[in-house]
């Protein structure tokens, strides 16, 4: 039996910071309290509420995937870094006007008051068409995570190529999940935080490709854009409900 924990900080109802683990009975303790302390030392805004969520998933119910090829674009501005995803984009057939919506989304905070979102928009990827059914909150993947193995061996490369960020392991988990779906086209994201700046693309076609100065220190908006090619049905009950783990790491390019 293994535990999914999902952690939501919020402060006046508005999104603060999230996390999501599948861990073993052994390492549940410890996880939940790294990701409790996630929450209360939120980098922006302190949360007033920090919810908590364990269920049960039984193991015969977890579908075992790679992780994306990891690829980083050094860039020396964000116009620069923005050209390099719009690249990316088009290559994976999303047009530029389409891009450009997605840009301006998550520029502005996805948000219906303009604020960030806990989970991601879904885009359609022809008509940029909204399609997740709760636009305040967004799709949340969940139930995903690395073979304890896994995730030190990650944890080891990216130390060694220098580039080991607690994030880049949690986004390029949900990255890996969002594009072993046929529905998902490509995945674009911008963090939150002001103080991060480097943003990734991502697809089964690109891998996943950091991209430093995706946006403009300081800047408190952010967010994630699914492009995806079908209406989504069973798509966001796979990213949010089937319990998915890592278990082998592709190539990793500093
Ligand atoms: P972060 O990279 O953690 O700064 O997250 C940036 C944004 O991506 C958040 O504001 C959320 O809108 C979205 N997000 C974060 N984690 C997830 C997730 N597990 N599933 C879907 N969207 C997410």
């Amino acid at each position: 039996m293994k535990y999914s924990i999902r952690m939501r900080a919020s402060a006046e109802g508005l999104h603060v910071s999230g996390g999501e683990r599948l861990v073993d009975e052994e390492s549940l303790p410890e996880i939940l309290a790294s990701l409790l302390w996630k929450g209360i030392r939120s980098p922006v805004i302190s949360p007033d509420q920090i919810h908590v969520t364990i269920d049960p998933v039984e193991e015969e119910a977890i579908t075992c995937i790679k992780a994306l090829p990891l690829y980083t674009r050094r860039t020396g501005s964000t116009e620069e870094a923005r050209a390099v995803a719009k690249d990316i984009l088009k290559e994976n057939g999303i047009k530029e006007e389409i891009v450009e919506r997605a840009f301006r989304l998550l520029h502005d905070g996805p948000g219906p008051e303009g604020n960030n979102m806990r989970g991601a928009v879904i885009m359609d990827s022809l008509s940029g068409e909204r399609l997740e059914p709760d636009r305040a909150r967004g799709v949340r993947v969940s139930r995903i995570d690395y073979t304890l193995e896994t995730r030190e061996n990650l944890i080891k490369v990216l130390k060694h190529i220098g580039i080991y960020h607690e994030r880049v392991v949690d986004a390029l988990a949900v990255a890996s999940k969002v594009t072993s779906r046929d529905e998902t086209v490509a995945e674009l994201c911008i963090s939150d935080d002001p103080s991060y700046t480097t943003g990734y693309v991502a697809s089964r076609r690109s891998g996943y490709v950091r991209i430093t100065n995706l946006k403009e220190k300081g800047h408190p908006k952010g967010g994630r854009v699914f492009f995806v090619r079908f209406r989504p049905g069973e798509y966001i009950n796979y990213l949010e409900k089937t319990p998915v783990l890592i278990d082998r790491i592709d190539m990793i390019h500093g």
